[in-house]
């Protein structure tokens, strides 16, 4: 039996690419509502992540126009992650699947029956993976791939070469509503929900109009949340250290005692060499061990919401579960 898809996608000050992705996304979507791959109950959904420019209103004039445009606006910016959550969470109550993917279209839409071929297939969630990154700038690509192996060695399970392109069912996204965090990494939450997934390779474009509105302060941010949200690795790293300084105290002591018997030493000397050794080392150790619980603390507290979501445009009942 078909199904229902929405596609979710957030927009950042799109307003120069977002009537040709529009036009593009209806084309995509009407052929596979013809080809009864999915109902005619299916959507594209745009998110306004709070805006400056026209986005919102032209999201607004495309939904006027042709109900299978609908809109979700958030009351300001909060970032692409939290945007692409609004969106989804919005979608999970209408769609029986989603599939998120950038406004500048530089993810390949011609792959979206595959995903949705996927699903049918039992996958309840379908990585979009890059295969070549052809069109990405030297530096996008090896801090990319840094980033990637950063997040391995510190134990987050997150696939590579694969961005926020991809199919989530209405269960997986259930299983995603249950994560409450604030500091949200997609990438590193939806391997964590489980369920059957699959894979499927596209090549990514350049993006068609205007500029990329991920400055590299805003990629920092990102992989610092990434790391900081799923590991605690580095308060373990300074407890490790501190354990190690405390150790090389005990060789320090023992090196002072004996030049300090030996006598070719100033009053004074070996006491003040060991303090500082030794209390350096148990200062630092006692810094990592009381991190380490402000950093579960930290995870726990913080339930502020992640997005509040200004207005609605959707002309569908909501299903029921
Ligand atoms: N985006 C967003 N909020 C932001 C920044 C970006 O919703 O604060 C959206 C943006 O409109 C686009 C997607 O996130 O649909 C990816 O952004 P972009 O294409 O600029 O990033 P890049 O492809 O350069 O990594
Ligand atoms: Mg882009």
């Amino acid at each position: 039996m078909k199904q229902t898809l929405y596609l979710v996608i957030p927009c950042y000050n799109e307003e120069e690419v977002l009537q040709e992705t529009a036009k593009r996304l209806l084309e995509k979507i009407s052929f596979m509502m013809e080809k009864d791959q999915i109902t005619r109950e299916s959507k594209i959904m745009f998110v306004n992540d709070g805006s400056k420019d026209k986005t919102w209103n032209i999201i607004e004039e495309l939904h006027s126009k042709n109900n299978i445009f609908s809109g979700v606006n958030l009351s300001r910016n909060k970032g692409h992650q939290n945007a692409l959550v609004a969106g989804l969470m919005t979608a999970k109550d209408y769609a029986d699947m989603t599939i998120s993917l950038d406004a500048d279209l530089q993810d390949d839409i011609e792959v979206i029956d595959k995903f949705v071929e996927e699903y049918y297939n039992g996958s309840d969630i379908v990585y979009g993976v890059r295969s070549s990154r052809k069109t990405d700038s030297f530096f996008k690509k090896t801090t990319a791939l840094a980033f990637y192996k950063l997040m391995n060695g510190l134990g987050v399970d997150v696939m590579y070469n694969h961005a926020d392109y991809r199919l989530m069912s209405k269960r997986a996204l259930e299983g995603l509503s249950e994560f409450k965090e604030v500091n949200l990494f997609l990438r590193g939450i939806v391997p964590l929900i489980g369920y059957k997934y699959s894979v499927v390779e596209y090549e990514r474009h350049e993006r068609f109009a205007g500029e990329s509105k991920y400055p590299l302060s805003k990629m920092l941010a990102f992989a610092w949340d990434g790391i900081t949200s799923f590991s605690i690795k580095p308060i373990r790293i300074i407890t490790g250290l501190g354990f190690f300084i405390f150790a090389v105290s005990f060789v320090a002591l023992i090196y002072s005692v004996v030049v300090n018997l030996r006598g070719n030493t100033v009053t004074g000397w070996t006491s003040l060499t060991v303090s500082i050794w030794m209390i350096g080392g148990i200062q630092l150790l006692s810094l990592g061990v009381i991190g380490e619980y402000v950093g579960k603390i930290y995870n726990e507290t913080k339930k502020r919401p992640r997005y509040i979501i200004a207005d609605k445009l959707i002309e569908q009942v909501k299903k029921d579960n």
